[in-house]
């Protein structure tokens, strides 16, 4: 059984001080960090890049956001940098469980391995596979794979594993609520004993120390600060809110809490769909994201919400996690997250690189357990939002009466009066979309679909999936008992934190914080 050390950033102070030159880099990789701009190594960087050098197996407890992409991709370009490649037999593998994260581990090693001659793959689903496998057959240093695709081509013989000493498995639990755990037990069976393994991770659930004790051997444990929930960059508010009621609320915010950039999460894709639909046809500069959209097409999609093309970007979890995008002002989780470890990443979009972020949370009745589970995990009471908190310099009183838009830059009164002249959409329509959903419409096959675009072909044992994220059936939200009962047991509750129609924005009941959160 291995032998976990931990290992504990006791004197910060000490570490901070400490340059990329007294890590053991190269001077290639020390020019390339220079290049990149980082003056100094992060936490997880310090304490994990001498240790890879080391060749040691490494646990690292950490986020993105802390900077542990460089931490494993530095030193593995030296570890790699001496060494030949061979035909179908890659040197080194990096599973990521989205493709957006592979490629922005790709991106990583493009920019840190300029000055080095190594040769990298990324084999991810949803892209024609006859690149990858001519790559492949010319001989590869860095494998950088989602499980499904790779599970795919090595069933086809297309690829053998067993030259791979080099192992980092990124985002763990991740994995874990996927279902790939089987697939990495099979994968880190094919690959040879004798190797160095690194497993970076969130949390770390019971699954996921098993298998760090099965697959690491005598692994150093890293363990560095949740960046989200200790950011104090980040104002995060949860929104009492009627389910019937969240689209104007969200746009309420979109349009008068000065926001720039935001990402909206929703927890299911069918909503990504919907939602951004009626931000664009309310003029909405929005676009969407989530894992029924091919990957040529989620790229471009990115590169529109990074250039300023569009300013509202709507997520699914699977498709945004980890992506780093600079300059968010605002994260939006339209959905109250199911699972905590997600409202964390979700937030976490935003207050990047010392920029100030705002983070809402949407909270409905039948959110109760899950915004409770977040506070515990946080350590945190989120704060209701309430009129005070609306950055009420910004405000023109006359901006609930039109249709607003949001832009990268500029004032939100100049978007007021450039939307002033459209027309304010049809209250059938509205009312139609305030409505509250019933069960998810979509077919089990295309909720599905997300985890199936990742997954081999052949059929393997899993076990049994918890109902999670984008697969999970739609709660009912209908509120219940009729409209009577509803409004007078709205107003027994004592923290309406917002009673609407007192407050210099939303007409009356356009915000509806009718229920006590
Ligand atoms: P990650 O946690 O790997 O997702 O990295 C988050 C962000 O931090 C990325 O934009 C990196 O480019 C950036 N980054 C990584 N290391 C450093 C460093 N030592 N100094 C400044 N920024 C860094």
């Amino acid at each position: 059984m291995a032998h976990f050390r931990r290992t504990r950033l006791t004197n910060p102070d000490n570490l901070k001080r400490m340059t990329f030159a007294d890590l053991g880099l190269s001077e290639e990789l020390l020019k390339a960090v220079a290049e990149a701009g980082y003056t100094e190594p992060t936490d997880i960087q310090a304490e994990a890049i001498p240790s890879v050098l080391m060749m040691k197996d490494i646990i690292g407890i950490a986020q993105t956001g802390t900077g542990k992409t460089a931490s494993f991709v530095l030193p593995m370009i030296d570890v790699l940098a001496s060494g030949r490649r061979r035909a179908r037999m890659p040197r080194s593998l990096i599973l990521e469980p989205t493709r957006e994260l592979a490629a922005q581990v790709a991106e990583n090693f493009e920019k840190y391995g300029q000055n080095h001659d190594l040769k990298m793959a990324l084999l991810i689903g949803g892209v024609q596979m006859g690149d990858q496998i001519k790559a492949l057959d010319e001989g590869v240093d860095v494998l950088i794979a989602t499980p499904g695709r790779l599970m795919d081509l090595f069933e086809r013989g297309k690829i053998m594993l067993n030259g791979c000493e080099l192992l980092v498995i990124d985002e763990a639990d991740r994995m874990l609520d996927m279902g790939f755990i089987p697939d990495i037990e099979f994968i880190c069976s094919k690959l040879p004993e004798t190797r160095q393994t690194m497993l970076f991770s969130a949390t770390m659930p019971p699954p996921i120390e098993k298998l760090a004790k099965t697959f690491l051997s005598n692994p150093k444990r890293i363990e560095v600060n949740r960046a989200a929930t200790t950011n104090k960059d980040i104002t995060a508010f949860k929104v009492n809110v009627e389910q019937r009621a969240k689209l104007s609320t969200l746009q309420w915010i979109l349009r008068n809490d000065h926001v720039e950039t935001a990402i909206v999460f929703s927890n299911k894709k069918t909503m990504v769909r919907e939602l951004n639909k009626k931000l664009q046809s309310d003029g909405f500069r929005s676009g969407e994201i989530h894992g029924d959209i091919d990957q040529n097409t989620r790229q471009k999609e990115l590169e529109r919400f990074k250039s300023g093309d569009i300013n509202i970007l709507v997520a699914s979890d699977v498709a945004a996690r980890g992506l780093d995008i600079k300059g968010v002002s605002h994260v939006f989780n339209y959905d109250t997250p199911w699972h905590p470890d997600d409202y964390v990443h979700r937030i976490g979009r935003t207050g990047r690189a010392g920029a100030k972020g705002r983070a809402f949370t949407f909270v409905t009745k039948s959110d109760a357990e899950a915004i409770d589970n977040i506070e515990k995990l946080t350590g945190n009471k989120i704060k209701v939002f309430g009129k005070e908190d609306v950055r009420v310099d910004l405000i023109d009183p006359s901006a609930d009466k039109k249709p607003g838009r949001g832009k990268g830059k500029g004032s939100a009164k100049d978007d007021r009066a450039e939307d002033a002249s459209k027309k304010k959409p049809s209250r059938s329509r509205k009312a139609k979309s305030d409505e509250p959903r019933e069960a998810d419409q979509a077919p089990a096959e295309q909720q599905g679909a997300e985890r199936e675009a990742e997954a081999p072909k052949a059929k393997r044992e899993r076990a049994p999936r918890k109902p999670k994220g984008e697969d999970a059936p739609q709660r009912d939200s209908k509120p219940k008992g009729d409209s009577k009962e509803r409004s007078s047991r709205r107003r027994d509750q004592d923290d309406e934190p917002v009673p609407a129609g007192e407050w210099n924005g939303p007409k009356p009941g356009f915000l509806d914080f009718g229920f006590k959160g």
